[in-house]
């Protein structure tokens, strides 16, 4: 029922600040309804597989649980990130009882290759998932959702086997995007592309939030005012949302997705390529003012 999404760059962040930011957004869209929530952060060894947790139930609840686990896995609260990506989901079920297997993250397997929030319903998945099956991935979930992560380690994995090294997280995406039916606001974090995020929607809504500082260390100015993302300023932290009250406590420069495009945040800088055109030759937009 509601995603958001945390990256920051150029700044060093611990663990336990991460967590707050991700716990704070979810508070913030906790008045939309949900019946259960989850997170996936990083652990301490970049490319691993990204930690997911999930609980059946309210916010405090996963975030009691959390700190639970952070302490019996040890993970350090004080570690510092100079770069690191989370996303986290409030789940109102449509497919699947409300469960621990059927909270987001959605992920492709043991490994957390790809993990993945979502808003909305696919309304092809059987079909997906039928086929998806027959190439051997084993379904944990009754959700839609399931079938998202596992197309996009599919998608990497062929890419690879056919010598493609290079393919970009964005591009593993649209592929994806080509396959689904339906509604959806999508955030994907993976193992091989670290301290990246990439976010597409449907139907759903989508905010990303960008928060800059110039030299005296002041947020930069909103987009409203009619500038564009400079290119001398790096944004220091991004964030992602289907909802503007969880970026609000952050930012005031919010730009509103539009349907079908894709936003790949890496390096500090924000990549939009629109779906249809990118399908045909690729065209990528700048930032431009929120309506
Ligand atoms: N259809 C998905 C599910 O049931 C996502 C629901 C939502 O938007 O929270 O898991």
């Amino acid at each position: 029922c509601g995603i958001f999404a945390y990256i920051n760059y150029n700044v060093s962040r611990e663990r336990r600040y991460i967590l707050e930011v991700l716990f704070n957004g979810l508070r913030r869209l906790e008045y939309r309804g949900y019946d259960s929530a989850g997170i996936s952060i990083d652990s301490s060894i970049l490319g691993s597989a990204p930690l997911v947790f999930r609980q059946e139930g309210n916010i405090e609840s996963l975030v009691k649980s959390v700190y639970q686990e952070v302490s019996t896995t040890k993970l350090n609260l004080e570690e510092s990130f100079s770069s690191h990506s989370a996303i986290a989901h409030t789940r109102w079920a449509t497919h699947g009882e409300p469960a621990p297997r059927n909270s987001h993250p959605q992920t492709s397997g043991e490994e957390n290759d790809f993990v993945v929030v979502h808003n909305g319903v696919i309304t092809n998945y059987e079909v997906l998932k039928k086929t998806l099956v027959r190439y051997g991935f084993i379904f944990v979930s009754e959700t839609d959702t399931e079938v998202i992560p596992k197309l996009a380690k599919y998608v990497f994995d062929k890419a690879c086997e056919e010598g493609d090294q290079t393919v970009t997280f964005s591009q593993v995406v649209l592929e994806v995007m080509r396959h689904l039916e339906g509604a959806y606001a999508l955030i994907f974090k993976s193992r091989h592309y670290p301290n990246e995020l990439v976010a597409c929607k449907r139907g759903s809504p989508l905010l990303l939030g960008v928060k800059e500082f110039d030299e005296e260390g002041n947020v930069g100015p909103s987009f409203d005012d009619g500038k564009s993302l400079s290119n001398n300023i790096r944004p220091k932290e991004l964030f992602l949302s289907s909802d503007a009250s969880a970026l609000v406590d952050h930012t005031k420069k919010v730009l509103l997705i539009e349907d079908s495009e894709v936003v790949h945040l890496k390096n500090g800088a924000v990549t939009i390529v629109k779906f249809d055109q990118a399908m045909g030759k690729r065209a990528e937009r700048l930032a431009r003012p929120a309506s």
